[in-house]
């Protein structure tokens, strides 16, 4: 068996993946660039470096982001380890002291005598190895994945609308229906795959007067994105003229509500996101408003008064895989099970998501160099789902995506309250989580370097 194997970038999930593997027995060659070549973002040399906020976020397991670190904390992650050390007060978040974090996963990762960390970039692509060069990717690897996996394969850019759960919207005021009847999808029936939000005239320019007049993100320069037509934020888009966005994703034309029999002055619509219909995305919302500024102005669109947001809008810059059509189901080359992808690159979205994608990197890989076939846990735990949303989406709208409850498979009983119906996902998911753990003898491999 290959005792050797190579791990591209030093971030979150390189570092993490480097461990599992050393804790495994396998010798790790851990490439990371800086501080030879800098990324427009980190500032310092050292191992996971966080860019930007410092916290991990909720710890609560009836969140999602808390129910997903349980999983890892199962799983054994180092990252988060590493975390609980640096941890500053900051109520029931996992927030971190940004450079005593990034400093114990250096001086661990340093220490582990199967790691040995090389500071260069690496611009070609050679199994076995994990490839964990996540948002910022240099350009040189970036030209040898699009080489390796397809041109299409790798966007530099994100433009992402918000999603907002099925259970949330007011069925009281929204149809469904398609334009014209054409749109359709799998699974969409003949009403269409689309829940549209019919406006009378006052309420677009009510919608219009909260959108232009909302708080913007400014990130950094090098994150400013060359807006082209297909990523126009909405909020650019209405600034443009009243009726811009009556004339573009707001387009009420062919949409008549059944109910009224009539077209509506204005219409916003919501795609389905996933199979299982949870998820509903908000077509044409890319957008650079604040969070809190998301939920004012998006809940004053009708039906959308309630709406419990599954996914942020954001645009910024970001390399990552359109992986349901790039790579395999636990997210490797297709032709290539030993060139694994872990991190922000694979489309998960946030320190957490991308740090557990490294732990399930670092353990396939090893189970792949063991004879053993990789794994991923099922879609009722956070991970689980994550990995099928990465496999199972619909590659034409693929977009970056964080943990959340609606990513789960549906609990056998409807639950009405929300707190209640969480915890019974959280039950479920660790309880699931432990029974894959011990089917696939996840934890019985670690070898005793550790
Ligand atoms: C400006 C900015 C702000 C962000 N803010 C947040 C936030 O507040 N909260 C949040 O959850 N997420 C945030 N993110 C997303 C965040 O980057 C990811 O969640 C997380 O860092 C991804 O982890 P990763 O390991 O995939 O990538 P990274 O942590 O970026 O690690 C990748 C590593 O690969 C190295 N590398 C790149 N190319 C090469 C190469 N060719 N050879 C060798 N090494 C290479 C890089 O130097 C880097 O160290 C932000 C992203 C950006 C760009």
């Amino acid at each position: 068996m290959t005792r050797t194997v190579t791990v591209v970038g030093g971030g979150l999930a390189g570092s993490e993946a480097a461990w599992q593997l050393a804790s495994r027995g396998i010798d790790v060659k851990l490439h990371e660039m800086r501080p030879v070549v800098m990324t427009p973002a980190h500032k310092t040399d050292r191992l996971a470096e966080l860019v930007c906020s410092n916290t991990f976020k909720s710890t609560e397991l009836t969140n999602a982001h808390g129910l997903l670190k349980a999983e890892m904390r199962l799983l054994g992650s180092i990252i988060l380890e590493a975390a609980d050390t640096a941890r500053v007060a900051a109520g029931s978040a996992l927030a971190v002291d940004r450079g005593v974090f990034a400093t114990t996963v250096t001086e661990r990762i340093n220490a582990e005598p199967r790691i040995e960390v090389i500071r260069d970039e690496v611009s070609d692509i050679e199994g076995p190895c994990i490839i964990a060069t996540g948002p910022l990717t240099s350009d040189r690897l970036a030209d040898a994945i699009r080489a390796r996996l397809g041109t299409g394969a790798l966007a530099f850019y994100d433009a992402i609308a918000p999603i907002v759960s099925r259970d949330s919207i007011d069925d009281s005021l929204v149809y469904r229906g398609a334009r014209y009847g054409k749109e359709t999808m799998d699974g969409a029936g003949d009403e269409g795959a689309y829940l549209n939000c019919p406006m009378s005239r006052d309420q677009y320019e009510a919608f219009l007067e909260a959108l232009v007049s909302a708080d913007e993100y400014h990130g950094h320069e090098f994150d400013e994105v060359p807006y082209f037509e297909g990523c126009m934020p909405v909020e650019v888009m209405a600034k443009r003229g009243r009726d811009t966005l009556r004339f573009g994703p707001l387009k009420p034309v062919g949409l008549r509500d059944p109910r009224s029999g009539r077209e509506a002055y204005a219409v916003v619509q919501l795609r389905q996101e996933d199979r299982g219909g949870r998820m509903w995305n908000l077509v044409g919302f890319q957008t650079r408003l604040r969070i809190p500024e998301q939920q004012r102005v998006f809940r004053v669109i009708p039906g959308l008064e309630q709406a419990e947001f599954l996914r942020y809008g954001s645009i910024h810059r970001n390399s990552y895989l359109n992986s349901p059509a790039a790579l395999s189901g636990h997210l490797s080359a297709c032709d290539d099970p030993t060139i694994l992808f872990a991190g922000q690159i694979t489309g998960v979205e946030g320190y957490t998501e991308s740090s557990a994608t490294g732990l399930m990197a670092g353990i396939n890989l090893f189970r792949i160099l063991s004879g053993e076939a990789p794994v991923v846990p099922p879609a009722t735990t956070m991970l689980g789902a994550l990995y099928r949303y990465m496999r199972e989406a619909d590659p034409k709208h693929f977009q970056p995506m964080n943990a959340n409850f609606g990513l789960l498979d549906d609990l056998p009983q409807r639950v009405r309250d929300k707190k209640q119906k969480r915890e019974m996902f959280a039950e479920r998911a660790l309880r699931e989580i432990r029974s894959w753990i011990d089917t696939n003898s996840i934890h019985g491999t670690v070898a005793t370097s550790a």
